[in-house]
């Protein structure tokens, strides 16, 4: 019989609080609107919004990481 409150259970509420941050936060990928360059940048809100500026261009970009978008400025 199923049991939720198992504390081996994988699908533990606890064990999952305790790795998603990490696994959501820090960096990620984007394609710079203006010449095409994939570059990293870092995340501090995966689900806000954040701008940076081109590594091989200058350009600016506006990401949306929520909507996962990305617009020039
Ligand atoms: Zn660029």
């Amino acid at each position: 019989m199923f049991d939720p409150f198992d504390p081996l259970d994988p699908l533990d509420p606890l064990s999952i609080e305790a790795c998603f941050p990490g696994a959501i936060t820090g960096q990620a990928e984007v394609t710079c609107p203006h010449c095409n360059a994939i570059f990293t940048v870092p995340v501090r809100d995966p689900l806000g919004e954040e701008s940076y500026r081109c590594q091989m261009c200058g350009g600016g970009l506006h990401v949306d990481w929520g909507n996962d978008t990305v617009t020039q400025l």
